[in-house]
């Protein structure tokens, strides 16, 4: 038994999104069949449909910022239960036993984690071998992967904290950011804001470092203390050797070198957004200050309960914009145009109608 949901797709890199249906399993023991409400779009989804990474696969599903209710649960199913709330990220599926998995990371499953969309599917139950994301009317997920949304949240407001929420939450706590500390977000779109919200809500000096200086008071609301113009030389060279920890959402190769001199001894900056070669990586100032350069993926599903969790109390939520499925490729050229304030979400009723 399957059940067929509507979506949307794009069928090779240089096509547009357009309507698809195809099939989900049904709820296996340990499932939960979730309807989706909302969905957030991710610069991710953008480099995947256009395969600009070059391991997509078409037909292809993009969305892994769902937000959704339960509607039915296989008979082992503990957590949920029909009418729920919940989430899913970016992550459907991993081996469950590598010491990463063991570890609650299961982003780095040893063995190969599945994504939402584009990863192949090791479960089965449908006539597809790839998974389909958020782009959809419905997904069933093992209820290992499904997150528990706080009732004081916005749902819509809440799907982008699936990927950019836990994307910056993951490595602001991973190399402790505290009070005290100075921290520059580097890039000021959907992973960039979230950043700012957490830095600032762990209590750090927030420095936003933007290409847009239009963006300045945004920022500034969204919680950052300063503002750094990027392009600005002199206030770069100002800036040299300040900051303890630099998270760099830039989503395309770039020099790392004039960031670097940002941090002080000691002080690391992690990439998250260029998943591609970086460009002038030099050992210099990573020598000469004992530096650190690092990467971080996303976050596990422990760590992404925690911060959803954390989100309730501190009533942290994405800054969105709400669109109708039609107007997905309009959004994704806006993305890319870095024109969002500052993630598009998908109101998936208007799928359905
Ligand atoms: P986004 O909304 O497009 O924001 C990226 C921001 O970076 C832009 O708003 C812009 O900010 C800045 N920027 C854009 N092009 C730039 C350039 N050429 N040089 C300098 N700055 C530039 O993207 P996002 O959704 O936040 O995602 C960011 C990246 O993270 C993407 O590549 C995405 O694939 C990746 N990602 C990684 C993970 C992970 O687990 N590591 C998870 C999710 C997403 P300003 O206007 O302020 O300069
Ligand atoms: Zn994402």
């Amino acid at each position: 038994m399957t059940i067929h949901v509507h979506s949307y797709a794009t069928h090779s890199a240089t096509s547009e999104l357009v309507p698809f249906v195809f099939e989900r399993r049904d709820p296996r023991p340990s499932d939960v069949a979730i309807d989706i409400l909302y969905c957030g779009i991710c610069h991710s989804d953008i480099h995947s449909a256009r395969n600009e990474w070059g391991w997509t696969q078409y037909p292809f599903v993009p969305g892994h910022e769902i937000i959704g209710r339960v509607c039915a649960v296989g008979n082992e199913v503990s957590k949920y239960k029909v009418g729920d709330l919940v989430g899913v990220g970016c992550l459907v599926d991993s081996c469950g036993h590598c010491d990463s998995c063991n570890d609650g990371l299961e982003q780095y499953c040893n063995n190969g984690f599945t994504g939402t969309y584009g990863g192949e599917d090791k479960i089965g139950g449908t006539p597809h071998r790839l998974t389909f994301g958020g782009y959809s009317e419905k997904i069933t997920v093992d209820e290992h992967f499904v997150l528990r949304i706080p009732d004081n949240l916005d749902p819509a407001a809440a799907a982008p904290l699936l990927c950019a929420g836990i994307t910056t939450y993951s490595p602001l706590k991973h190399w402790n950011v505290d009070a005290g500390q100075k921290v520059g977000i580097i890039g000021l779109g959907g992973l960039g804001h979230m950043g700012v919200k957490f830095a600032h809500a762990m209590g750090a000096y927030v420095v936003m470092i933007t290409t847009s200086p239009e963006k300045g008071a945004d920022a500034q609301k969204l919680g950052a203390n300063e503002v750094l113009l990027s392009k600005d030389a002199q206030m770069m060279a100002a800036a040299h050797n300040s900051f303890d920890f630099l998270l760099n959402t830039i989503p395309v190769g770039h020099d790392v070198d004039p960031y670097m001199a940002l941090l002080k001894r000691d002080g690391t900056m992690v990439i998250v957004g260029a998943v591609e070669s970086l460009t002038q990586v030099s050992g210099i100032p990573l020598i000469f200050r004992r530096r650190s350069l690092a990467g971080s993926l996303i976050g596990g599903l422990p760590e992404t309960q925690e911060m959803l969790d954390f989100c309730g109390e501190h009533n942290i939520t994405c800054d969105i914009e709400m669109i109708a499925m039609k107007d997905v490729n309009h959004a994704y050229d806006r993305t890319v145009k870095s024109d969002v304030k500052y993630r598009f979400v998908i109101d998936m009723a208007s799928l359905k109608s």
